[in-house]
């Protein structure tokens, strides 16, 4: 499989993908190491991840380098997600060893009667995962997957190889044996060729497409499955916010890695009182970003990762126009070698255009006058995803009132496009089934079994 750097579509490697006979005996190996593995102290396995934390620390520059040439995520972006990597991992290594001790929830003395709950690995897992934060996306399933005491087929996306590939390696040197660790190199067929094997759990990031077809595989399989997918994020934008406060913040939070974050702002809707006002200051943040290369240290928007994105923003752009949508900035593909495209802002936005129902995931929004605050939050709700969903306000109750009827795993006030560790990262409708990180996220990777003891 040829590697290309998306910033100029020269080939920069050439990778062994795995075939189907392959992918079997990986299988066969991990199965075979995993019993053992569960089997160590869980002390043992954390300080398997606290030594990759370690050289992660050491190969920082290199490893952003290799995700900025293999993706075009601009160099510090691509600094950021490992550093705030390390900040996941000191989560992990932080609450494992409470989210996964055993619990006693009844000690009955009169009757000589314990009832225990301990966590158990589910076994080997199949961990499938997308390229737009390798490290954050596949860190949050097989780290705590991994300290759980499950074995792990790990296939990064096609698009994200090399990265998949180093995690492997500084796993491996870290301490974690090869056979629990295991990468799988491919495609989407080497990642169908995956979830062929009897595998104990899947547990995938992507699009809601392919989501569909990993639900479908594992259902029929009766194995647990959880399933990170896409989102439509809206912000709504109150009339008594900083506009242009409100305005930077919102530009960053769609445009940052060019739009295609999980939780990117998508959508967009303005109270009439300051609509003109935050166009304004949106533009002029967006015209302010610096496109070019990606190993440029002064980039803010690189190149999209996939070629064929370019023609789903085109068409969106032009659905747009045609239904009446305004193009403020950009709206057109950048004429030079690899996949580039202006940052585009669309005003007269309204639900009639795919821009405003489809996910986008690259560097185009879409602005919707709204009149009142029902007005907003029906069409916040006015999607099948429900990743996250923000508003900006200087008041507090309002914004309280207005989020708990957002239908969303995440809701944020006077902020967006925000992870953290201690909060679950799940979603609702197509955005997904299960979550991953917080303590709950260290538990999904295992089966709570109930213990009932009665002592003679
Ligand atoms: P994708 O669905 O194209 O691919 C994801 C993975 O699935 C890749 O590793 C791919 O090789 C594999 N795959 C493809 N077909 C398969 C099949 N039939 N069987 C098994 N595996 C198969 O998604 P992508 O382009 O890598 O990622 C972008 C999408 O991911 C966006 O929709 C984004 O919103 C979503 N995402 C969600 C989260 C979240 O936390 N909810 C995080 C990151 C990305």
């Amino acid at each position: 499989m040829k590697i290309h750097n998306p910033a100029t579509g020269a080939v920069i490697a050439d990778v062994a993908t795995d075939g189907s006979a392959a992918v079997r005996a990986k299988y066969q190996r991990a199965r075979a190491a995993q019993g053992a593995w569960a089997a160590l102290p869980i002390k043992k396995r954390l300080a398997t991840i606290a030594a990759f934390r370690d050289r992660l620390a050491a190969m920082h520059e290199a490893l952003a380098r290799t995700l900025t040439e293999e993706v075009g995520k601009p160099i510090r972006q691509a600094r950021n997600e490992l550093t705030g990597l390390a900040a996941r991992l000191d989560f992990f290594l932080a609450e494992s060893q409470r989210a996964l001790r055993s619990e006693t929830v009844l000690a009955d003395v009169d009757n000589k009667l314990e009832e225990r709950i301990t966590h158990e690995p589910l076994g080997v897992v199949a961990n499938i995962s997308a390229w737009n934060y390798p490290y954050f996306v596949g860190s949050n399933v097989f780290v705590p997957a991994l300290v759980a005491g499950n074995a792990v087929l790990y296939k990064p996306s096609e698009y994200a190889t090399l990265t998949g590939l180093h995690i492997a390696q500084l796993l491996h040197e870290s301490g974690v044996p090869e056979d629990v660790f295991v990468p799988v190199i491919g495609d989407g067929l080497a990642g169908a060729a995956l979830l062929r094997q009897p595998v104990d759990g899947v547990f995938f990031t992507g699009s809601y497409e392919t989501g569909r077809k990993i639900a479908a595989s594992a259902g029929r399989r009766m194995i647990k499955v959880q399933l990170e997918l896409g989102g439509k994020d809206p912000i709504y934008v109150c009339e008594d916010v900083d506009v242009k406060a409100a305005a930077a913040a919102i530009a960053d939070g769609a445009f940052y890695n060019n739009g295609q974050s999980c939780c990117a702002v998508e959508r967009i809707y303005v109270a009439a009182a300051i609509h003109d006002a935050f166009l304004d200051a949106f533009v002029d943040e967006v015209r302010a970003f610096r496109i070019g290369d990606p190993l440029d240290e002064a980039t803010y928007i690189g190149p999209l990762t996939r070629r064929g994105q370019i023609a789903v923003l085109k068409r969106q752009v032009a659905d747009a126009r045609k239904l009446g949508g305004r193009v403020l900035t950009g709206g057109h593909a950048i004429d030079r070698r690899g996949n580039w495209f202006q940052p585009t802002v669309v005003a007269d936005a309204d639900h009639r255009m795919a821009l405003m129902r489809e996910e986008s995931f690259g560097p185009v929004i879409g602005i919707q006058r709204v009149e009142s605050d029902d007005e907003a939050v029906a069409l916040m709700n006015d999607t099948p995803y429900g990743l996250t969903a923000g508003v900006y306000t200087r008041a507090e109750k309002r914004a309280k009132r207005i989020l708990a009827e957002i239908r969303s795993g995440t809701v944020y006030w006077n902020c967006c496009d925000r992870v953290s560790p201690r909060l679950p990262w799940s979603g609702v409708g197509h955005s997904g089934i299960g979550l991953t990180l917080s303590t709950y996220g260290i538990q999904t990777f295992t089966r709570p079994k109930a213990w009932h003891l009665r002592s003679a």
